[in-house]
């Protein structure tokens, strides 16, 4: 993806209110991020670990979603799978997360949940620039493009239940 600024980041968001956008935590390494390597921006909230976020590029422009661990540290030894990237972590490496949906559905206190790399570098993990611990990636007869648009697919897939 193309690098986005802190400005462009706390503009994204659609289901989160402007004050929480403005006090959310952004990364301080805006500028050393691999964006060339990266689908889309994921981050963890340093200072508050059930919160995490994630930015992406489409034809609209950007779109954020503030994401919440549902039970931080559960399933600790089990192994699990992102539902992004396919990658299966052990030890916490994956992690349930959920999202308020956007508009008058979040009001209402409606989210949604799916699994996801706990630290969001879903991208890094296709790339094979991160590995997964003990868990890893299957092999599969899949160029990087088509992994890269399968999980184009599924992040589309999860904002559109937020948006929708
Ligand atoms: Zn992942």
């Amino acid at each position: 993806m193309r690098p986005v600024t802190e400005s462009d980041i706390r503009a994204s968001f659609v289901n989160c209110t402007k004050g929480e956008a403005k006090r959310m935590a952004v990364p301080k390494d805006l500028a050393e991020r691999p964006w060339d390597d990266l689908d889309f921006l994921g981050w963890r909230d340093p200072a508050a670990p059930e919160r995490a976020y994630m930015v992406l590029e489409s034809g609209e422009g950007l779109t954020g979603v503030a994401l919440r661990l549902a039970v931080p540290n559960a399933g600790h030894f089990r192994k699990s799978m992102c539902s992004l990237c396919l990658t299966t972590h052990t030890g916490g490496g994956v992690s349930l997360m959920t999202a308020r949906r956007a508009g008058r559905n979040g009001q209402d206190g409606n989210t949604v949940g799916a699994y996801f790399c706990a630290d969001l570098a879903c991208s890094l993990y296709l790339r094979g620039k991160k590995r997964a611990g003990l868990g890893g990636r299957m092999h599969e007869s899949l160029s990087l493009e088509e992994l890269i648009a399968r999980t184009e697919v599924n992040l589309a897939e999860f904002v559109g239940r937020v948006v929708g």
